[in-house]
């Protein structure tokens, strides 16, 4: 458990004006201004240290991080957003829902995870989230420092979410706002404002286990744990070598991550049935679009280097490179047993990439048996 850090000299510094910003209108200022600029939910907590956020430590020790050694790296910062931003008093966290694919999900053959599929979440989040941030002091009537994060940095924003009262982490771990499911990209403002916080949400999961049943890799641990490495968001996108042969039939048409977890959560069914309006079409641009919203595996196996850089531009589907999307949709192609492909599949086969290589010769054998 790492120590608490000093306070910083800036925080004593502005400690009298921080009793301003104490204010419970100031708060809702923030947050009216945050829903103005298109987020769905925008809430509150104490920038601390919280034994919630050590979690991740057993997490990593369990090994359950896999090849993503990136997150143990910053473990400390993680845990404690002042290490972050000496100084910080506040996490503003923030939620905005995404469209996904319509549901019930339709098995296509070349899968996208919804979240992944439009426009890529962090620049949309990001924008709305700096406008906040650089708010903060003309709203306060001192001088603010802050920093924004959207996966884009050592902070555990789902954690902070739920602090900040957006919402529970589920079984699936996801977490979910009971108006708006779980299909929320979540950000974080880090800042040395003082505002007060917002009550967290108790849990509703209840007796229900559909994600942990549903689940195609058996990737949850128990409850509450995902390991990851046997998840086909890490398998499918982190991971830059050979995806286990032991989950590749699980991965069925998946080329892209996984919605399964979320699209049998019945607080997902229950936000779809009640949309929200769109006024800054945020919505819009999140929602899954040409040519991943129905792509074939044909058109993912006939990529070129090329052709996949004009169609990941701004989208957060570079994440899995070219080399790892080809891998993907070879694994997907063995599972879907369409011969027409054997000719693409042979020519991966043939081809100079070892890893493509292994992967088609396998798709091959899979097709031989159906
Ligand atoms: Fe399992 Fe898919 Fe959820 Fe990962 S995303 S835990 S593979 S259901
Ligand atoms: Fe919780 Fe059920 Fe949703 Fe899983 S499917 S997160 S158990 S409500």
């Amino acid at each position: 458990m790492p120590t608490t850090p000093p306070p910083h000299p800036a925080t004593r510094a502005r400690e009298p004006g921080a009793a301003t910003a104490r204010q419970p209108a100031l708060a809702e200022r923030v947050r009216g201004l945050g829903v103005a600029l298109g987020l769905d939910a925008v809430g509150f907590a104490r920038a601390e240290a919280r034994p919630e956020a050590s979690f991740l430590e057993t997490w990593l020790a369990r090994g359950y991080a896999g090849e993503m050694a990136w997150i143990g790296r910053r473990a400390a910062e993680r845990m404690d957003p002042r290490r972050v931003l000496p100084g910080a008093r506040t996490v503003i966290a923030a939620a905005l829902r995404y469209p996904g694919h319509e549901r019930p999900p339709a098995p296509g053959p070349a899968r996208v995870s919804g979240y992944a599929a439009g426009e890529d979440y962090h620049e949309v989040l990001l924008d709305r989230l700096r406008a906040v941030a650089s708010a903060l002091g003309p709203l306060a009537g001192e001088p603010v420092r802050s920093r924004v994060y959207v996966d884009t940095g050592p902070v555990q924003e789902r954690v902070w979410a739920r602090l900040a009262g957006l919402g529970w982490v589920g079984k699936n771990t996801c977490l979910i706002d009971p108006a708006r499911g779980s299909l929320l990209f979540l950000g974080v403002v880090l800042t040395d404002l003082v505002l007060p916080p917002d009550e967290p949400m108790s849990d509703h999961c209840g007796s229900c286990r559909a994600c942990l049943d549903a689940c195609p890799t058996d990737a949850f641990a128990e409850p509450y744990v995902l390991d990851a490495t046997r998840c086909l968001s890490y398998t499918t996108i982190e991971l830059r070598e050979a995806i286990p042969e032991e989950l590749r039939e699980a991965q069925g048409d998946w080329i892209y991550g996984c919605d399964i977890c979320q699209d049998v959560c019945p607080w997902n069914d229950r936000a779809v049935r009640h949309p929200e309006a769109d006024p800054l079409a945020l919505r819009e641009r999140l929602a899954p679009r040409a040519p991943w919203a129905q792509a074939s595996l044909s058109f993912v196996l006939e990529l070129d280097l090329e052709s996949w850089r004009r169609h990941t531009r701004r989208s957060a589907m570079r994440r899995a490179g070219y080399r790892g999307l080809l891998r993907n949709a070879l694994v997907a192609a063995g599972n879907g047993g369409d011969r027409s492909l054997v000719p693409q599949i042979e020519r991966h086969a043939e081809g100079d990439d070892p890893l493509l290589a292994e992967h088609a010769r396998w798709a091959l054998a899979q097709l031989e048996r159906t």
